[in-house]
C-alpha cells in the first residue's frame, strides 16, 4: 500500500463509525454482495450516511494475536474485518483485500464501485 497512510486510517475510521451507526439494521442496508464462484461470501457493500462502505474479512485468523479478542467488532467469524469508504479514495485503481474459503483475493475499488453503480445486488466472481 502506498499513498497517504493517515488518510486511509481516517477513512477507515469514518467507515467503521458509519457502519456501527447502522447497528442491527446493517443487513437491511446491504447494497452489494460479492461471492466467489463457489458461492462463498467474499465482501459486501453497505449503504451508510457516510457513503457506500466496503466490508471484507481478510483471513480466517488474526495475525498472530491469538490472545487478543475483540468481541465487539468481529461478529464471531474469525479473521480481521477490513472496512473502507468506497467513494473517498485516493485512486480508483486501489486494491481492496478480501478473503473467502478459497483463499485471499484482491478486488479493485474501481470494479466494486462499478457493481454498486449498476445495482447488481449480488456479484459472482469468476
Ligand atoms: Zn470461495
Amino acid at each position: 500500500m502506498s499513498g497517504s497512510k493517515s488518510g486511509s486510517v481516517r477513512r477507515e475510521e469514518s467507515a467503521r463509525q458509519a457502519l456501527a451507526a447502522l447497528g442491527s439494521h446493517r443487513s437491511d442496508q446491504q447494497q452489494l454482495s460479492i461471492q466467489c464462484r463457489h458461492a462463498h461470501h467474499v465482501a459486501a457493500v453497505y449503504r451508510t450516511e457516510a457513503g457506500p462502505v466496503y466490508v471484507a474479512r481478510t483471513g480466517p485468523h488474526g495475525h498472530g494475536r491469538k490472545d487478543f479478542i475483540d468481541s465487539g467488532r468481529h461478529g464471531g467469524h474469525g479473521g480481521e474485518e477490513y472496512v473502507d469508504l468506497l467513494t473517498e479514495a485516493p485512486s480508483v485503481d486501489e486494491e481492496l483485500p478480501a478473503w473467502c474459503d478459497c483463499g485471499p483475493r484482491i478486488l479493485l475499488r474501481r470494479d466494486v464501485l462499478r457493481h454498486v453503480a449498476a445495482r447488481r445486488g449480488t456479484v459472482r466472481l469468476e
